[in-house]
C-alpha cells in the first residue's frame, strides 16, 4: 500500500513513511493510493473476531510495511480490557430496537479520540525505536485532543510532548485529566491567553526550521493518517454488533468537526461495509453542515466561529474533509489543488451544479446540525425515555441521526465522550451531576503539574531546549 497526496505533488510513501509526518510536501494530505475491497468470504470471516484481531485484519492492509507479528502484538497491546475498561473495547447500547449507541469513550480520556490515539502512541513508540530516533511533540489544544495524545505518549521512549492550552479556559474535568499527569516526558504549558494564541505560537516555532530541525520537532494532529485508519475498525465492528448477516445495511450518526470520524466511515463504506447512510451533524458551527446541503464549502474566519457546549465540534474548517473531496471528484488531484488554493486564501469554493455534487449521494452522506436547545431536548428526552445519559457531542449527532432514519436500516450513534467531561450543560439539562466513571471521582482533586507562560513563542522555545537539552 502506498500513499499519495491529495494534491498530487508526493513522490508514493509506505505508511511508516507518513507516519511521523504532518502535510505533505505539497500542502496535501496523504491519502491511500486505493482502497482495499473486503469480500463477502472476508468479511464474514471478520465477524467473528475480537476488537484487537479486527483492528489487525483491518489496519494490515493500510500498514503493509509493518511485518505482520509486530502490527499483531501492537494491535493486541492496544485494545485491551485495561486500557478500554471493558471487554468488547466498543460495546453497543440499544435504545430500542434498531436505534442504538456505540460506545467510543470507554479509553483513558473518556473521548473516542483514544481509540485512534491510544494505538498511535504504540506505532510511534516501535517506529522510533526501530530507526533509533527521538521526536518531540509540540501541540495546542482546547480539550479532548491534547489529553488523549498525553494519555496516549505517556512514559513512551524516544518521545516527550510538549502541550499548550489556554490557561483556565479548559472545563475543570479535562483541566485535571491532563494537569494531573505525573509522567517525566509530559510538558503542560498552560498560556495566558485563548486558544487560538496557543496555535500561533506553535505555528511560530514550527517557522523556525532550524529550531524544528535541531529539536526533531512533530505533531499528532487530526490529519494524521494513521489515526483516521485506526477508525475505520469500530465502524466494521458497530456494523457486525448491531445485525446479523452481512446482507443487512446500517446507517451511522457522526458528531463531527474535522471530519475524521465520518472520514474513517466514509472509507470502511469504499471498502464495501454495507452503510446505507452516514448522517454527518454538526452543532452550530455548520461549516460541513453547509458544504453537504449546498454544495457551498465557506471556511469561517475564527472569530466567526462559536463557542457551543459541544467544544471538540466548535470548528472554523475542517482539516480532513480535502480527504473525502478528492474522493468526490474523482481523485482529480489538479482540481484539489485549485479548490483549496481557494481555501487557504480564506476563500471558499462552490460544487452546486457540478456532477461531483450529484455524486454526494451516492457516497452515502446526509447532514444536519443542532443548537444548544435541540442538545439540552435531546439529553432530557434519552435520559426520560431510556435512563441513558449521553453527552453534549453525542447528543447533536442522536439528534441529526433521528431526523434522517429510515425504516428498517439500524441507526447506530457514535458516542464521542462520556457526559462527565461536560458537567455544567448535563447539570442544566438534567438538573443533576453526571455519573462519574469508576476510578475517576477524585480526579479534581490530585496534585497538578504545570507551567503557567505568557503568549511568547521565544519562552516556549527557550522551555524546551532547557528540557531536551539539544
Ligand atoms: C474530536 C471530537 C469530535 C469531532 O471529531 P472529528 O473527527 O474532528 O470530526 C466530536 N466529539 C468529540 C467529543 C470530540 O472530542
Amino acid at each position: 500500500m502506498r500513499y499519495v497526496s491529495t494534491r498530487g505533488g508526493m513522490v508514493p510513501q509506505t505508511f511508516t513513511q507518513i507516519l511521523l509526518g504532518g502535510l505533505c510536501p505539497d500542502g496535501g494530505l496523504a491519502v491511500a493510493e486505493s482502497y482495499p475491497r473486503i469480500g463477502a468470504a472476508e468479511l464474514a470471516a471478520w465477524r467473528k473476531l475480537s476488537y484487537a484481531e479486527l483492528a489487525y485484519e483491518i489496519l494490515h492492509k493500510f500498514c503493509d510495511d509493518i511485518p505482520a507479528e509486530d502490527l499483531k502484538a501492537l494491535c493486541a497491546k492496544t485494545y485491551t480490557k485495561a486500557v478500554f475498561r471493558t471487554e468488547a473495547i466498543t460495546p453497543v447500547k440499544t435504545l430500542e430496537p434498531g436505534l442504538h449507541i456505540l460506545e467510543l469513550s470507554n479509553g483513558p480520556t473518556l473521548a473516542f479520540k483514544d481509540m485512534a490515539m491510544q494505538l498511535l502512541g504504540n506505532l510511534f513508540e516501535y517506529a522510533l525505536e526501530k530507526s533509533s530516533q527521538r521526536i518531540n511533540i509540540l501541540g495546542a489544544t482546547s480539550g479532548d485532543t491534547g489529553s488523549s495524545a498525553e494519555y496516549a505518549l505517556r512514559g513512551k521512549h524516544g518521545v516527550n510532548v510538549f502541550m499548550l492550552s489556554p490557561h483556565g479556559k479548559m472545563s475543570p474535568f479535562q483541566t485535571a485529566q491532563m494537569f494531573s499527569l505525573q509522567d517525566a516526558n509530559i510538558f503542560n504549558i498552560a498560556v495566558r491567553g485563548v486558544f487560538d494564541d496557543c496555535q500561533d505560537i506553535v505555528k511560530t516555532v514550527n517557522n523556525d526550521a532550524a529550531f524544528k530541525a535541531r529539536q526533531r520537532i512533530g505533531a499528532v494532529n487530526s490529519i494524521n493518517w494513521a489515526r483516521v485508519a485506526a477508525q475505520i475498525v469500530y465502524y466494521f465492528r458497530g456494523y457486525f454488533s448491531v445485525t446479523k448477516s452481512n446482507d443487512e445495511e446500517v446507517a451511522f450518526a457522526v458528531p463531527s468537526g474535522n471530519f475524521g470520524n465520518i472520514c474513517a466511515g466514509h472509507i470502511a463504506r469504499m471498502m464495501g461495509l454495507p452503510i446505507a447512510r452516514l448522517v454527518l451533524a454538526t452543532n452550530e458551527n455548520d461549516v460541513l453542515d453547509e458544504f453537504f446541503r449546498s454544495g457551498r464549502y465557506r471556511v469561517r474566519p475564527s472569530s466567526q466561529v462559536a463557542q457551543t457546549s459541544s467544544p471538540s465540534m466548535d470548528i472554523s474548517k475542517a482539516s480532513n474533509f480535502e480527504r473525502f473531496v478528492f474522493d468526490l471528484v474523482g481523485r482529480d488531484s489538479e482540481l484539489v489543488k485549485r479548490l483549496w488554493s481557494k481555501v487557504d486564501a480564506g476563500g471558499e469554493f462552490n460544487l452546486a451544479g457540478t456532477p461531483y455534487f450529484a455524486n454526494v449521494k451516492e457516497y452515502g452522506f446526509v447532514s444536519g446540525s443542532s443548537t444548544h436547545a435541540d442538545r439540552l431536548a435531546t439529553i432530557r428526552r434519552v435520559y426520560k425515555d431510556y435512563g441513558v445519559m449521553i453527552d453534549t457531542h453525542t447528543a447533536d449527532g442522536l439528534k441529526v441521526g433521528l431526523e434522517h432514519r429510515q425504516a428498517g436500516v439500524p441507526l447506530v450513534c457514535l458516542e464521542t465522550a462520556l457526559p462527565v467531561k461536560f458537567a455544567e450543560t448535563i447539570r442544566e439539562a438534567l438538573g443533576r451531576d453526571p455519573d462519574y466513571p469508576p476510578g475517576c471521582e477524585n480526579l479534581e482533586s490530585l496534585p497538578q503539574r504545570f507551567e503557567v507562560m505568557d503568549t511568547d513563542a521565544g519562552a516556549v522555545k527557550a522551555f524546551i531546549a532547557r528540557h531536551t537539552g539539544l
